[in-house]
C-alpha cells in the first residue's frame, strides 16, 4: 500500500488548480507517494463544469499517482459571494468526506490530509478521527499572520475596526502599520457572520499539525519571521509553518491561444504592453469600464485588457459596453478580450511590460515569477493588505488612487499606466521586481528555502504512523 496524502481544495477551479500544483510538488519530492484529491461538486448539479473536467482528465493522464474523488452534490442555494461559497458547501459535505476518507484508508497508508484553509470545517471530521491535519494557505504569510493573531486581537479589542477613525493605526506582528482601509472587510465587524467565521477558522488553524504557505522569504520576510517566532499566537502555540512558494498554477488551456492573445503579443515590441486582468471574480460597472477605456486611450500605451462587466452585463456586447468607437480607434494599439484569458502565458510573454492587477495572491506571485511590475487595484478579500506589502514594503508596484467607493477615474489610470511604462519610477519598480524574480527562482531551486521546507514537510509526514494503522475502524 502506498503512502498517501489527501488534498481537499476549496470550491472553485482556481482553488483546485492551486492544490493540484501542491500535489505535483509533493510528488516531485516524494515520488513514492500517492495523492488523492477531493472535489466539491456544485450544489444541485450532477457534474462539475466541462473545463474543470477537461483539466482533471489532463492531470490524471499526465500524473497517474494523482487521483480525484468526487464529493456528491448537495441540494441548497448559495447565499454568500463567490469567493466565500466554499464556507457554505464544505460543512454540508462533511459526512461524504468522512466516507471517502474511510474508503481511501482501506487501500492506502493515509499519512495526512491537507485542507484549503477555507474548508476548515472539515476538521470536524479530521480532528475527530485524529488524522494528521495540515492546511494549505493560498494567500500570503502577511494575511496568515493577521489571521492567526485574530483570536488574540478579538479578545483584546475594546472597539471594532469598523468604528476606528481612518487615522487609528493598526499595529500587528510582522506587518507594516495598517489603516482601517487596509484591513480585510470580513474582520471589521464582530456582529457580521464573516467575522465569526474568520474567528472560528483562525482558532481551528491554530490547532493544526502544520500550515503550508504559498510564499517565499524575500517577498514576506517580516511576516514569515513573526509567524516562526510565535509572535502571531502570543497566547498559544503556532503550528509548524512551511513556506513552499512561489507555486503558480498551470491551467490546461494555458498554452492554447484561445482568444488570440499570444499571437497578438507576438507582433508587439518587447515589454511594450500593459496587461489588465482582475482575477476570477473581478467585475466592473459600465461606468467604470468606460473610465478604464478612457484611461487606456489617454496613456497612449499598448494594452491587453480582459473585460468583465457586472453580472447583468454578461449579454451586452463589447461595442455597447465600451465608449463609442473605442475598439476601432485603439485597434492598432490594444486588444480587448472578454471574461478570461490565459494569464500565466500572457505574463510569461516578453511583450508584456506591466500588469494592472486586483492583487489576488496568485496573480501577484505570477507577476513576481515573470518580473512584471504592477499597478494595484484591489477589489475584495485581503487584496488591500496585499497592496500595502507590494507598494510600501516591497516597492514592486505603483498604487492607483481610488475614490472612497473604489471608483477609479480614467485620468488617474492613464497617468499611472504612463508612469509605470515610461517614467523613472516605473523603471525603479521594474528593477526591484526583477531582483524579486531572481529570489523567487532561488527559493525554488536546489538548496533554496522552499525546497528545505518541502523536505521538512515530507519528514514530518514520515514521523506520523499511517492513520489506517491507528484506526480501529479500518
Ligand atoms: N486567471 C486567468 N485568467 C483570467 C483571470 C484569472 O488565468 O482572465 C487566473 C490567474 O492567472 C490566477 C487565478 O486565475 O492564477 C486568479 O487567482 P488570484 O489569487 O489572483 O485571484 P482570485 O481569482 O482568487 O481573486
Amino acid at each position: 500500500m502506498k503512502d498517501t496524502i489527501v488534498l481537499y481544495p476549496a470550491f472553485g477551479s482556481g482553488h483546485l488548480m492551486s492544490m493540484v500544483e501542491l500535489g505535483k510538488l509533493i510528488l516531485t519530492h516524494n515520488p513514492s507517494f500517492s495523492i488523492k484529491i477531493l472535489i466539491l461538486t456544485p450544489p444541485n448539479k450532477n457534474n462539475i463544469n466541462d473545463s474543470t473536467s477537461q483539466y482533471i482528465s489532463s492531470i490524471s493522464s499526465k500524473f497517474p499517482t494523482i487521483n480525484f474523488h468526487y464529493i456528491p452534490s448537495i441540494s441548497f442555494t448559495f447565499t454568500l459571494p463567490p469567493h466565500l461559497q466554499t464556507l457554505e458547501l464544505s460543512p454540508r459535505s462533511n459526512h461524504h468526506v468522512e466516507h471517502i476518507i474511510q474508503s481511501i484508508a482501506k487501500t492506502s497508508n493515509l499519512k495526512a490530509i491537507i485542507l484549503d484553509f477555507l474548508n476548515y470545517s472539515a476538521t470536524q471530521v479530521t480532528y475527530n478521527l485524529e488524522i494528521p491535519t495540515y492546511f494549505y494557505y493560498t494567500s500570503g504569510a502577511s494575511l496568515l499572520s493577521l489571521f492567526l493573531n485574530f483570536p488574540t486581537f478579538h479578545k483584546n479589542a475594546t472597539i471594532a475596526v469598523k468604528d476606528y477613525s481612518i487615522h487609528t493605526p493598526i499595529e500587528l506582528p510582522g506587518l507594516p502599520r495598517l489603516s482601517k482601509d487596509d484591513y480585510p472587510d470580513e474582520g471589521k465587524d464582530p456582529a457580521s457572520p464573516s467575522y465569526q467565521v474568520l474567528l472560528q477558522s483562525a482558532k481551528t488553524l491554530r490547532e493544526s499539525d502544520g500550515i503550508i504557505v504559498n510564499t517565499f522569504d524575500a517577498i514576506e520576510r517580516k511576516a514569515i519571521k513573526a509567524l516562526r517566532d510565535g509572535l502571531c499566537v502570543p497566547d498559544g502555540i503556532t503550528p509548524s509553518i512551511f513556506c513552499i512558494g512561489p507555486v503558480v498554477s498551470v491551467s490546461a488551456s494555458s498554452e492554447k491561444d484561445e482568444n488570440g492573445c499570444l499571437s497578438w503579443l507576438d507582433s508587439q515590441p518587447s515589454q511594450s504592453v500593459v496587461f489588465l486582468s482582475f482575477g476570477s471574480m473581478g467585475r466592473f460597472s459600465k461606468a467604470q469600464l468606460h473610465e478604464i477605456a478612457i484611461g487606456l486611450e489617454k496613456s497612449e500605451q499598448r494594452f491587453l485588457w480582459v473585460v468583465r462587466g457586472d453580472l447583468e452585463l454578461d449579454d451586452v456586447s463589447l461595442e455597447e459596453l465600451l465608449p463609442e468607437g473605442f475598439l476601432e480607434r485603439t485597434k492598432e494599439k490594444g486588444l480587448v478580450v472578454r471574461n478570461w484569458a490565459s494569464q500565466g502565458a500572457i505574463l510569461r510573454h516578453d511583450s508584456v511590460g506591466g500588469f494592472v492587477t486586483h492583487c489576488g495572491w496568485n496573480s501577484v506571485l505570477e507577476a513576481v515569477c515573470e518580473g512584471v511590475p504592477m499597478i494595484t487595484w484591489p477589489l475584495y478579500a485581503e487584496q488591500k493588505l496585499n497592496r500595502v506589502i507590494l507598494v510600501q514594503e516591497k516597492k514592486i508596484a505603483l498604487e492607483l488612487n481610488e475614490s472612497k467607493n473604489g471608483f477609479v477615474s480614467g485620468i488617474e489610470l492613464g497617468e499611472r499606466v504612463k508612469e509605470l511604462m515610461e517614467a523613472e519610477k516605473g523603471k525603479e519598480i521594474r528593477d526591484t521586481i526583477l531582483k524579486m524574480k531572481k529570489s523567487a527562482k532561488e527559493a525554488r531551486g536546489g538548496g533554496g528555502s522552499s525546497l528545505v521546507d518541502l523536505k521538512m514537510l515530507g519528514d514530518s509526514w514520515q514521523e506520523h504512523a499511517s492513520w489506517n494503522s491507528l484506526s480501529p475502524n479500518s
